[in-house]
């Protein structure tokens, strides 16, 4: 391998630990710009410290990116049950619940903790504990109910989205033009020319793409911490000069509390908005736990709101011949005579009609 090559495989690996972000096993990332997004999940085979990764988009068109998460905390009679994962959730009982802030990291108790977006929300979380621990269940619920209504609100997410797209434009743009330029122009030039004075000149050209990427993050990102320091990185770095929104799309909002992934609705559009809503109504009627039927009363007051009907977000596998009846959270088919499925820990199966 050449130095050349050597060189922009080392550019490559930075890049791409700089598109990186090590999220809660549930969040979902919303990427896009404009009227164009996607959601997407973190990669769960890999989990530390309770964070899974998660890779933005890559190529340009630069983008935005907004995190959002589902219900983490949910209260029962007995204890506040913890959703931190894809896992059977975990109840903390109300006496053992000893709440403390670690960075994101909300410890409920030894061995149990849950990973939010941001400190701030982990600090939020615990005082709701705090103050779930000392009332009646009936006023948990409705502390819960309502919480839950204003995470699935659209207007937050959408006027952020629009502010953040608005301070971001011409970042991503010139951000794309910089990619564009080192990962392609100068491979090109590099390979036709070799090392010589117009690679040199077309590195001169990259540092003067990066120093004008500096100011105008100087410009708009005055709410980000260490912004100088940062803009310094960007004046320098390739790297951090292609990814320079992502500095402002990473500042924990300050108008949410926290947006439930359902919320993006007119952001993904009603096919993908369709499949989300099945996953999580699927894993609030079937998951077995003790707040099932919070969950589901919750998500019926906001698909009522939505106008879908309960029945439509329910699938029926087709049947299989010899089957009498399905698992309906992981649609496997049973002989008749069966009624829960083990897999799933004992949901009660369903007759095909
Ligand atoms: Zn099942």
């Amino acid at each position: 391998m050449t130095d050349g090559q050597s060189l922009l495989l080392l550019f490559v690996a930075l890049y791409l630990i700089e598109s990186l972000r090590w999220l809660p096993a549930r969040s979902h990332v919303l990427i896009g710009s404009g009227k164009r997004w996607r959601q997407q999940r973190p990669f769960h085979a890999i989990e530390w410290a309770g964070a899974c990764p998660s890779l933005l988009g890559v190529v340009p068109p630069m983008e935005d990116h907004w995190l959002t998460l589902p219900w983490q905390l949910i209260p029962a009679e007995a204890g506040v049950e913890v959703h931190g994962d894809e896992r059977r959730p975990r109840l903390v009982n109300w006496e053992s619940l000893q709440p403390r802030v670690d960075g994101k990291k909300l410890i409920l108790a030894p061995g149990c903790s849950v990973r939010w977006l941001s400190e701030d929300q982990a600090r939020e979380a615990q005082q709701r504990l705090v103050t779930w621990k000392q009332q009646t269940q009936a006023q948990r619920e409705a502390d819960f109910l309502s919480l839950a209504q204003e995470s699935l609100q659209q207007s937050p997410l959408t006027d952020g989205i629009d502010q953040l797209s608005r301070q971001t434009k011409w970042l991503k743009r010139l951000g794309s033009v910089i990619f564009v330029w080192t990962f392609m122009v100068m491979v090109v030039l590099y390979r036709w020319l070799g090392d010589g004075l117009e690679i040199l000149w077309a590195a001169a050209v990259l540092l003067g793409l990066q120093i004008s990427q500096a100011a105008l993050f100087v410009r708009q990102a005055k709410a980000v911490p260490h912004r100088v320091w940062k803009a310094l990185a960007i004046a320098l770095l390739p790297q951090h000069a292609m990814r320079a929104a992502d500095l402002l799309a990473d500042l924990p909002p300050t108008h949410a509390r926290w947006v439930h992934p359902l919320a993006a609705r007119s952001l993904i559009g009603d096919e993908a908005w369709q499949k989300l809503a099945r996953h999580f109504w699927k894993i609030a009627r079937h998951r077995p736990s003790a707040t099932a039927d919070l969950q589901c009363q919750a998500l019926e007051v906001y698909f009522q709101a939505q106008g879908i009907a309960i029945h439509e977000l329910e699938i029926v596998p087709q049947q299989e011949s010899g089957t009498a009846a399905y698992c309906p959270n992981c649609q496997a088919q049973f002989q008749s005579g069966a009624t829960q499925c083990l897999d799933c820990g004992g949901v009660e199966l369903r007759p095909f009609e």
